[in-house]
């Protein structure tokens, strides 16, 4: 998959924080999730008291880790951030939540990906700021509570629906965050343009935002890109045309699908008459995951109304079949 589109992290991104918004305010998009927030975060800071724990979920990309970091900000407290996976033993769980000050943030990225037994130990540790540990093996085996600081979990995770029931029903804060519209993308282009020393019109600012999937972290990667190509093409100012022109050569349609979404629309069209056709079989034709189909290719997709999810399968939608420039089969029209 062409990095330009992919929403998922790519090493560039960790290196370029310049795009990222650094308060509340600066945070263009998800409006209700922002209003929810602001006004809870007023909340705990008169209180005094730790923000209650917050769930972020949606696609890659939207600003989950952004919006925890900006939480942090805004109470005026320490950040500390791991990943489901990168979490293994019971005792690196320990060293984190031990380590933090009271009020602190912890971030936990891709939480669905965490093991059950580390799962367990968060429970307590949510609920009653407690931490029971079991020290040493066999008959000498003993349990140990540790009192921990009262701190706030910001959980990110790509679908609500992988967390165990009990793990989701421990955050206060649920938020859901939605794919961004053009004009939302505009806003956020024309800004990161000016945060990069870019001009860059309007026009050209809006041809980027149609094309990044929705998806602020596509649009960031798109804007870098242009960027480069007016550098070598020596223009002094970016309008539509040289974005369209930049934007072409990397396979970004004017719709801003990419050649993944392209394969897996005419997969369905043209092996399956538009479909249904489950999940897996599609993963293993295209050769990709199946949670790669569900958390990057898929949302999208579904949003546009290009394909649709039904009880029997993915279909294509009649968006889909216009896209690709198809007629559907007469019986066949989702
Ligand atoms: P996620 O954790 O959901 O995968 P990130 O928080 O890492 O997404 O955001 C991806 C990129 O998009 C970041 O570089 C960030 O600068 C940018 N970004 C996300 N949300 C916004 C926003 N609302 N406004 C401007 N830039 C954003």
């Amino acid at each position: 998959r062409a990095p330009e589109t992919d929403a998922t992290r790519q090493p560039e991104d960790v290196a370029d924080a310049t795009l990222r918004p650094q308060t509340l305010a600066d945070f263009t998009g998800q409006k209700a999730s922002r209003e929810n927030l602001s006004i809870f975060i007023e909340a705990a800071r008169k209180r005094g008291d730790a923000l209650d724990h917050v769930l972020l979920h949606g696609p890659p990309g939207l600003g989950k880790t952004t919006l925890a970091q900006i939480v942090s900000r805004e109470l005026g407290v320490g950040f500390r951030a791991t990943s489901g996976p990168v979490i293994q033993r019971a005792g690196d769980l320990a060293a984190i939540l031990t380590n933090l000050q009271p009020r602190d943030v912890l971030f936990i990225d891709e939480i669905h990906r965490l093991q059950p037994a580390i799962e367990e130990i968060l429970y307590p540790a949510m609920e009653d700021f407690q931490l029971d540990l079991v020290i040493g093996e066999g008959p000498a085996a003993r349990s140990v509570r540790i009192d921990l600081a009262p701190f706030t979990l910001v959980a990110a995770t790509t679908r609500s629906g992988l967390l165990a029931t009990p793990l989701r029903d421990r955050f206060g804060i649920p938020l859901r965050l939605v794919f961004y519209t053009p004009d939302e993308l505009r806003q956020i282009v024309s800004r990161g343009a000016g945060k990069l020393g870019m001009a860059l019109t309007d026009e050209g600012a809006e041809e980027i935002a149609r094309r990044s999937r929705g998806t602020p972290r596509i649009a960031g990667r798109l804007l870098r890109r242009v960027r480069d190509f007016a550098l070598v093409a020596k223009k002094e100012i970016v309008d539509r045309a040289l974005a369209d022109a930049a934007l072409s050569r990397l396979e970004v349609d004017s719709h801003g699908l990419d050649a993944m979404d392209r394969r897996y629309l005419r997969r369905i069209a043209e092996h399956h008459r538009g479909g249904p056709v489950g999940v897996e079989t599609l993963a293993a034709a295209l050769a990709e995951a199946r949670d790669t189909l569900e958390d990057v290719v898929e949302p999208y997709l579904i949003q546009e109304g290009l394909v649709l999810r039904t009880s029997r399968g993915r279909m294509l939608g009649e968006p889909g079949w216009r896209y690709l420039g198809l007629t559907p089969p007469s019986d066949n029209l989702a």
